[in-house]
């Protein structure tokens, strides 16, 4: 793409936005959605809603018994891929004790590190795609209706006729893994574009299963062009496209669903005197921005998202923040896009997230990669839990919604302020089980 910003816009820039001078220089910032309308009964699209949310989670359901068969870890949970909301009481003090403050409220993760099958959440919106497009071409050959038992889909008469498809994508690393994976598990040919920042592991992971890996030396965005291109080429090729996907997007939302069960189960209350947080690590917003619209679609108001990126990525937050989404990208204000949290290492936003929930996002706010890597090993010493570099972004939000200027504005403008001790906190673990233990060791040492 041409690069229209010039230096003089960006000097005007830093000039409007507040914050954009510690952004260009990679200093952490806590940036508040001005635009975020917390007000009642507002649908977010008039294109989407509720209906959508339902429909993705019934062809899951359809799905189950499939999954069941082809992945055996699954049984335990009936097919269904979930992952559990966890007290984290002992993080939680570790926090407050950094911070050097309290943290009005109580911290929940959502453990998405340990989602069956792909070990991120990915396996939400990537594997829902890849089974649609499943269900969608057994139809088509009339070998498949919707009531039948979907675990004929393990047979091999499947296999081969999926074997005449491929599906094509881009990825820093997770969304190869979900993708290819069951791609692979179905019979399709996959083909997976990895740019630069993905972790050899995970390369070697897909080959193993038969999944062709092009390596590029070029970054995230790259990787999505060379994989849209390719598809484009070839008959029966069906690309995954992170930046505009609408069926990944409504794979993810449906954890909202999912969520507000798991808050019932524990009697957690979410209502006007009972605010909930959560805070997301954002890569190109599709992951963050599903869960978000599902969320908001069932909270409503009663709900506040908030994206976490790394300080060398704020893709979603220029986005955001100048309105001018993916017509911008770090790049343009000299930022390198260069991080060790390779599920973030975005450098150009989602257009299709950034739009829709411009007035559902209520912020988003940075992380060193240093930080990074001191999380993981407070995290793994309170609670014995291992997640990957990205998955701890979200991790500093409560604290700084509590004692950064404009978190503490954000609650006053939204009457917030004296209902915080009714909050709950949700910081989304968004990766880590597939990572080898040895791999593992060396973040945790560095979080020395
Ligand atoms: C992909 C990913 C995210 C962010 O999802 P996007 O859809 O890229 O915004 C967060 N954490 C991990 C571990 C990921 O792999």
């Amino acid at each position: 793409m041409e690069n229209k910003i010039t230096p003089e816009i960006v000097a005007e820039w830093t000039t409007r936005y507040p914050l954009m001078e510690q952004i260009i220089r990679m200093q952490e910032v806590f940036w508040v959605n001005t635009e975020v309308c917390n007000c009642s009964n507002r649908t977010i699209s008039d294109q989407l809603g509720i209906a959508d949310i339902e429909t993705a989670e019934a062809r899951l359901t359809r799905f189950a018994p499939y999954i069941m068969q082809a992945f055996p870890e699954t049984r335990q949970n009936h097919g269904i891929i979930e992952s559990s909301l966890l007290r984290i009481d002992k993080m939680q003090a570790k926090l407050e004790k950094i911070a050097g403050h309290s943290i009005p409220g109580k911290i929940y993760m959502k453990c998405d590190n340990h989602l069956p099958i792909s070990g991120s959440i990915k396996a939400r919106g990537g594997i829902y795609e890849v089974l649609k497009l499943a269900e969608s071409i057994a139809m088509k050959n009339g070998m498949l209706s919707e009531r039948d038992n979907y675990a004929i889909l393990a047979s091999e008469r499947f296999k081969e006729l999926f074997s005449q498809y491929s599906i094509v994508v881009g990825s820093t690393g997770n969304l190869g893994l979900s993708i290819g994976i069951m791609s692979a598990a179905l019979g399709f040919k996959a083909t997976v574009h990895m740019s630069a920042d993905a972790k050899q592991w995970k390369k070697d992971l897909l080959r193993a299963k038969g999944v062709i890996v092009v390596e590029h030396t070029s970054d995230y965005g790259e990787a999505v062009k060379a994989g849209r291109r390719e598809a484009q080429l070839a008959a029966k090729s069906h690309f995954v496209d992170d930046e505009k996907s609408l069926d990944l997007f409504l794979g993810y939302a449906v954890a909202a669903k999912r969520l507000k069960q798991q808050l019932d189960e524990l009697s957690i209350v979410v209502d006007e005197e009972h605010p909930m947080f959560v805070y997301l690590p954002c890569g190109v917003g599709g992951g963050p921005g599903g869960v978000t619209f599902g969320l908001r679609t069932l909270f409503q108001d009663n709900v506040h998202c908030f994206f976490a990126e790394p300080t060398h990525s704020p893709a979603m937050l220029l986005g955001l923040m100048t309105q001018l989404h993916d017509e911008i990208a770090v790049q343009d204000v000299g930022i390198d896009n260069i991080t060790d949290a390779d599920g973030l290492a975005v450098g150009r936003p989602s257009r299709l997230v950034g739009k829709l929930l411009e007035k559902d996002i209520s912020g988003v706010f940075t992380v060193q990669d240093e930080k990074l890597y001191k999380l993981l090993r407070l995290l793994a010493d309170a609670e014995d839990l291992y997640l990957e570099p990205s998955a701890l972004a979200g991790f500093t939000g409560p604290a700084q919604l509590h004692s950064d200027p404009l978190g503490k504005k954000y609650l006053e403008i939204n009457n917030l302020t004296d209902k915080m001790q009714n909050a709950t906190h949700i910081v989304w673990a968004t990766g880590g089980n597939m990572v080898p233990k040895e791999v593992m060791q060396k973040f945790y040492a560095q979080g020395e």
